[in-house]
């Protein structure tokens, strides 16, 4: 029984007329890359970096990042791994840097703001990177980029590190694809000018609903306002994803949408390339695209965008579902 289920793990995510979708793993610890593997996942679409800043009292050196970066790449390949820079501040504290005392601090100094504003901090993590990308399929994106001058201004941050690395001898991959969480509404509204920055897109519904709808993801007063399918949240990501294609670059989708059974085949229908979710959630994921046919996630799309209210699309999600099963 138990061979059959790791068997049905590693099918493809195809739909049943043929389309086909990637799904990779959001990990935060190098030890979650075997449940990623039992569990189906084709990579690492989301190696979430902070956890080793945290719950210590000195800052991890480049060689240390580097000999973590470089087993993670290593075991995954050739399979991708998608390094994402930095994303501290908010409720991610270093005591390294004091507290930051900030009255709202997911609007604060946190993720690439906090990374421009500490260099060297930045720049240990881009080398490390940088020379782990030669030891197998690595690419890395910035979190919480908000506009084009902070994009640039973080890609300058790595050019920097690649030379000094050149000039140095030490080998990194300079073809490494770069890629931006898109997770502010602002980001949403020159995704096509991002677009054409970058190598891919990943999308942080996390943040993004939190920021598209005012609502604090960390306060229960305001959770039921959380809603993946209220209709900005929606139209947001198909500009998102409708931007990247017309520039012929890829778009993934990293959030918690991205495992949510109603939400996914809506994703299917706007022909994202790539989902990517922690790996216990990944067969019944899987399960759901192969069960589905791409014309039903087209239909659906199209009758779920054009609705006003998130409780109308909610009920039209849930009978498009239960009418199948
Ligand atoms: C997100 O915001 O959707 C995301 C994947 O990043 P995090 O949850 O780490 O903020
Ligand atoms: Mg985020």
């Amino acid at each position: 029984y138990q061979k059959k289920i790791i068997r049905r793990c590693l099918l493809p995510a195809e739909t049943s007329d043929g389309f086909r979708v990637k799904v990779l793993a959001n990990i935060e610890l190098i030890e979650e890359v075997t449940s990623v593997i039992d569990h189906g996942g084709e990579g690492i679409g989301l190696y979430r970096t902070e956890y080793s800043y945290l719950n210590r009292t000195t800052l991890p050196t480049e060689e240390e990042l580097t000999e973590k970066y470089i087993d993670l790449a290593s075991i995954m390949s050739p399979r991708k791994v998608v390094f994402r820079s930095l994303d501290l501040g908010s409720d991610k504290i270093i005591s390294e840097f004091g507290q930051l005392d900030e009255a709202n601090p997911a609007m604060g100094l946190r993720a690439i703001r906090f990374c421009l504003r500490h260099p060297e901090l930045f720049k240990t993590q881009l080398r490390a990177i940088l020379r782990a990308s030669v030891y197998g399929n690595v690419a890395m994106m910035f979190p919480m980029i908000s506009g084009l001058r902070e994009l640039r201004r973080a890609k300058a941050r790595l050019k920097e590190a690649q030379l000094d690395l050149a000039r140095e001898g030490v080998p990194y991959n300079p073809d490494m694809p770069v890629g931006i969480m898109i997770e502010v509404p602002s980001a949403v509204m020159i995704a096509e000018l991002l677009a054409r920055e970058v190598d891919f897109f990943s999308i942080g519904t996390n943040d993004l609903i939190q920021y598209s709808l005012g609502i604090d993801r960390t306060n229960p007063n305001v959770s039921y306002l959380y809603q993946p399918l209220h209709p900005a949240v929606l139209r947001s990501i198909k500009q998102v994803v409708d931007a990247a294609h017309q520039v012929g670059i890829e778009v993934s989708l990293c959030g918690e949408v991205a495992s949510d059974p109603f939400c996914v085949p809506i994703l299917m229908g706007m022909q994202i390339d790539c989902i990517s979710l922690s790996p216990q959630a990944i067969p019944g994921i899987k399960r759901i695209i192969r069960q589905t046919r791409m014309d039903e996630c087209r239909n659906l799309l199209r009758d779920v965008i054009s609705q006003q209210t998130v409780g109308k699309i909610n009920r039209m999600v849930k009978d498009s579902i239960f009418k199948k099963y």
